[in-house]
């Protein structure tokens, strides 16, 4: 296997800068990859995680950094895309501290990358980051707290849901439909939340008991087992635990319509998008569907209404239905459309917003 080249791997993503930052005396090893500050400050989310090695985690932080560009761009925000990825330090470690250095880390780009949460870092980081850099959102203390996402992410999906139905299921209504959640923590939770109250049959799976007996009680859902759920007969089926879930073998087994969930990066690899096709089944791109928590975060962050992120988020509604009609003139799926819509809308797009 030839040696991974960096400069290369990023030139593939059209990355527009990497930071690194190695501190000995707290231990952060850390990544900030910049796809594009073009439209904006670069907002993404800080990952913590254990990797295999530095290549694995710049990888991490190029690849989420494109996607992070993209969902803005499709949600009309002046915002760049940006990750941050820190290598979490085997054995026992002092988190202040390498949360602290991380912060400063961020501090020094002087707002070109703005961090937020992501999978291993929480609200209590965002809190401690907070206290060294105003380059942070989706904190819930100080200046330009914004809290939890999550239902707003949920909102998002709700609205695209609604969307595909209308183009793929016309006129199905909620009352007949089956929607099956897979993880239902932060966002799967208020997704059950919004669907029952619509009226839809739930069915939930969760590795969590507790999430999943939760949902069965307050939204009379059923609960499938984990290794079952690729066999459950369902209209739509909502990824929001993981990402890859859709895989060539996954989505053979699946018996629904549409898949729209709020997980990022759902399809394993694009050899997935032909399975998709041949066994009919419609797959909302992700990046598009699951844009609520963006748009609540950059709301809180630059101190607009909330009514602001509200409209913005009925907007992902119309936006797939034009997302799906051009899919269907050009005889393509969504998914293999998307990105080139979104690249087209970050090279047009030329609005540049400095926070207050
Ligand atoms: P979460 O960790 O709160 O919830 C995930 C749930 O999935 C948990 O309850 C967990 O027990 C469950 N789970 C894990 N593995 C599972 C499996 N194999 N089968 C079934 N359930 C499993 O995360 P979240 O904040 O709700 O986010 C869910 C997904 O949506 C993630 O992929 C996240 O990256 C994405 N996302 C979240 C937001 C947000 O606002 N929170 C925004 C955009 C995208």
């Amino acid at each position: 296997m030839p040696a991974f080249d960096l400069f290369d791997y990023a030139r593939q993503f059209n990355n527009q800068e990497i930071h690194f930052k190695y501190d000995a005396e707290s231990g952060l090893a850390a990544v900030i990859a910049i796809h594009s500050t073009r439209n904006g400050p670069a907002l993404g989310g800080c990952r913590m995680a254990t990797y295999a090695s530095t290549e694995r985690a710049v990888q991490d932080a190029i690849r989420l950094a494109q996607g992070m560009s993209y969902k803005a761009v499709m949600c009309g925000l002046p915002l760049g895309g940006g990750k941050a990825v820190i290598m979490k330090p085997s054995g026992a470690f002092n988190r202040r501290a390498i949360i602290n250095s991380f912060a400063q880390f961020v501090h020094d780009l002087n707002g070109r990358y703005i961090t937020s949460i992501d999978s291993g870092t929480s609200v209590e980081d965002l809190n401690w980051v907070a206290q060294h850099t105003a380059w942070v959102a989706g904190h819930t203390k100080g200046k330009r707290a914004g809290g939890d996402p999550s239902p707003y992410t949920a909102r998002g999906v709700l609205k695209g849901m609604e969307a595909a139905i209308h183009y793929y299921l016309p006129n199905r209504r909620w009352l007949d439909l089956t929607v099956l959640i897979q993880g239902v923590g932060h966002v799967g939770y208020y997704l059950a939340k919004y669907l029952y109250e619509r009226g839809a049959k739930i069915i939930v799976s969760d590795v969590s008991v507790t999430a999943a007996q939760r949902c069965a009680q307050e939204f009379n859902a059923q609960v499938v087992d984990v290794n079952q759920i690729y066999r459950t007969p369902c209209d739509v089926f909502s990824p929001c635990a993981l990402g890859g879930v859709l895989t060539e073998e996954s989505v053979r087994l699946l018996p629904a319509k549409i898949i729209a969930g709020s997980a990022n990066n759902q399809l394993a690899n694009l050899a997935v998008i032909d399975t998709l096709k041949q066994c009919n089944i419609h797959y909302v791109p992700d990046y598009v569907l699951n844009a609520g928590g963006l748009i609540q975060v950059y709301c809180a962050h630059y101190e607009l209404p909330m009514s602001e992120a509200d409209a913005r988020i009925d907007e992902i509604y119309p936006r797939l239905l034009e997302l799906f009609r051009q899919s269907t003139s050009e005889q393509k799926v969504p998914a293999e459309i998307v990105d080139k819509v979104a690249n087209e809308k970050l090279n047009r797009q030329e609005v540049i917003l400095e926070p207050n």
